[in-house]
């Protein structure tokens, strides 16, 4: 099955930073197909019928429980739906897979072992094996027969993945490759039939290998004991002389970085849109508990401060769901040009994904930011409840937290995204040059605000987004600079580039809300979402380019800095109260 967006958008991967995108070209979650809500539908009653009645029970890790659910997923074609049909899958669309992440994202912790296994677990036998590894693993693991896990991490090397030990030399008879080491916080080990495992062949060359459980000298340490997701087998992996037949090599040697941290790109997105199910879920729990507790004669619900959190949690979600989507339509199209001019179908997605790799950071960064909140705001609506195991929302503050450090830390998601933008223009991929210079020579001539285009539905934000980009640019432009005379090492400078990664975020999340609401009926609640988020936006712009300015800006041009940020930064005051109630009052209702 294929059902693909009809909203067609040029953009590729970083563009968004580059192009304006015209008013109505974005694809958006009140787009999808009947085909596609009856793939939502599916996986909300599953989660709702199979999985929250016993979400208690899959928490205490009962024998078999998350197997059992994953393999019932597997009946119903939920693991195989990125697979194409030649290997027993159901080869959905990129919107239906989003919308699958999205409803397994309020499955807890059954939602991780889908992720792993789906993911980061399955992806790289799609992309990078053989035909054989192929034919003879990807039917087992759609069906659900096998489970799949991915081994990265160690003890020694989390973050600095590629630094890992574990070894894996060739054997006297050159048939086999022998595993030596150790893996740690291995999601799924616990009843995975299938590891992806990254070794050093011969000490040194970072490689994938396929690890089928059943091999000797493979054993696993116990449960590790965890703040949250405790339903998600966890543990650590052993290899003591494992013999691998070296088919099982994966891709290349010495090219295993590749497969690591380019099915990484997925995978942050698929975290982001499992935190924006989650999410949704625990922004209606809030709602339930606000409008039933009475404290001084009334629901809790009519309190000016409880409004505010059930908006805020509403106005983060709106927006989390906004970039998504918009991103999935972006992906979509993506690779359905690319399989249009033959490529074949795991080369589209994976190069795709590489394109967009920038997006998927701002995905997940800001998509495992928006759950925490959402979470801990929940909390503090539900009070001493909040805090109690009997009520769900202590859970899902305890599982939340996992999501801003797997998958690449949000601290490493950050620095990537910067990093990412810089060898794209060194490539001659991302014209940062024409943009910066542009920008400068405003700078020098006093900034000019771009006119209001009344063209457009809502010519302040427009003219906001593009202000915000000459922020970055002016940013960008000038690190670019200092960096290239050795004036200043970005590798050090970690907490400037923190500030400038935060602006491209707020871009990209801004803007996707924007062309949301541009493209919707144009609803009272809408329009309080975007005014009050563009006016928080504004002032994290404003705060982020001028701390990122007094640390890297020679203090000769602090001025022409200081006055061109205040500029480009500066948006309507708002009565934020009257747009909060406004969205606070229709979520009560
Ligand atoms: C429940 C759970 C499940 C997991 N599942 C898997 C799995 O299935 N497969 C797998 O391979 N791994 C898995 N992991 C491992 C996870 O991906 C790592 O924990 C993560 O990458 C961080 O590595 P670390 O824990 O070693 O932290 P470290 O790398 O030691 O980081 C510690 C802190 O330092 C920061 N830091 C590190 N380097 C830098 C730098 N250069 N600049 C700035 N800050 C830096 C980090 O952001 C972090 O805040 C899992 C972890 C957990 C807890």
């Amino acid at each position: 099955m294929s059902t693909t967006t009809d909203i067609k958008s040029t953009l590729k991967g970083t563009e968004f930073l580059l192009n304006e995108t015209p008013q109505g070209q974005t694809y958006s979650s009140d787009d999808i197909t009947e085909e596609h809500k009856m793939i939502k539908q599916t996986v909300d009653e599953f989660v709702n019928d199979k999985v929250l009645p016993i979400a208690l029970r899959i928490d205490k890790q009962e024998e078999g429980l998350s197997s059992k659910l994953m393999d019932e997923l597997g009946e119903l074609g939920i693991l195989s739906a990125h697979i194409p049909e030649s290997y027993g899958g159901m080869h959905m669309d990129f919107i239906s897979n989003t919308l699958i992440a999205e409803g397994m994202g309020a499955a807890g912790s059954l939602s991780v072992a889908y992720n792993a296994h789906t993911g980061i677990g399955m992806l790289p036998i799609l992309y990078y094996g053989t035909e054989a590894q192929k034919q003879k693993y990807l039917p087992k693991l759609g069906s659900g027969e096998w489970k799949a896990s991915y081994c990265l991490t160690e003890p020694s090397s989390g973050s600095d993945a590629l630094s890992a030990k574990t070894r894996a030399d060739m054997s006297e008879d050159g048939q086999s490759y022998i595993l030596n080491g150790q893996k740690m916080w291995i999601s799924n080990a616990g009843f995975a039939n299938l590891f992806i495992v990254f070794a050093q062949v011969d000490g040194d060359k970072f490689t994938g290998f396929i690890v089928e459980r059943e091999r000797e000298g493979l054993t696993l340490g116990a449960e590790e004991d965890k703040l949250g997701i405790k339903g998600s087998s966890t543990r650590q992996v052993f290899f003591e002389n494992v013999k691998i037949p070296k088919e099982n090599l994966l891709g290349e040697i010495g090219k295993g970085h590749l497969i690591a941290f380019n099915v990484l790109n997925i995978g942050r997105y698929k975290l982001g849109v499992s935190c924006l199910g989650g999410s949704k879920r625990v922004a209606q729990e809030s709602i339930k508990y606000a409008k039933e507790r009475k404290q001084f004669k009334q629901p809790i619900a009519n309190f000016g401060a409880i409004k505010f959190k059930l908006a805020e949690q509403k106005i983060k979600n709106y927006v989390l769901d906004a970039s998504i989507y918009r991103l999935a339509g972006l992906m979509d199209n993506r690779i359905n040009e690319l399989s249009a001019e033959g490529m074949i179908y795991g080369d589209c997605k994976l190069k795709t994904a590489e394109e967009f790799a920038l997006e998927c950071s701002i995905i997940k960064v800001f998509g495992s930011e928006v759950l925490d909140y959402v979470c801990d705001e929940a909390v503090q609506v539900h009070g001493g409840m909040g805090y109690s195991e009997e009520g769900v929302v202590a859970r899902a503050y305890r599982d939340s937290r996992i999501n801003r450090i797997f998958e690449g830390t949000n601290e490493i998601n950050r620095l990537l995204m910067l990093n990412l933008l810089f060898k794209k223009s060194m490539k001659g991929e991302f014209d940062l040059a024409s943009k910066a210079m542009a920008v400068q020579t405003e700078l020098m001539n006093g900034i000019s605000l771009n006119d209001e285009n009344e063209d457009y539905k809502f010519p302040i934000e427009r003219k906001a987004i593009k202000s915000f980009k000459k922020v970055l640019f002016m940013l960008m432009g000038y690190a670019g600079q200092q960096a290239m005379s050795k004036e200043l090492n970005l590798k050090e400078a970690q907490e400037p580039v923190m500030n400038i990664s935060d602006i491209i975020t707020d871009i990209f999340t801004a803007e996707s809300l924007l062309l949301r609401v541009e493209k919707s009926d144009e609803s009272e609640i809408n329009n309080a979402i975007l005014k009050t988020f563009f006016y928080d936006t504004a002032q994290r712009v404003y705060k982020n380019a001028l701390d990122a300015t007094g640390s890297i800006v020679d203090e000769s041009m602090f001025g022409a800095f200081i006055s061109s940020i205040k500029k480009l930064t500066k948006y309507p005051l708002q009565n934020t109260m009257k747009h909060r109630r406004l969205i606070a009052d229709q979520l009560i209702k």
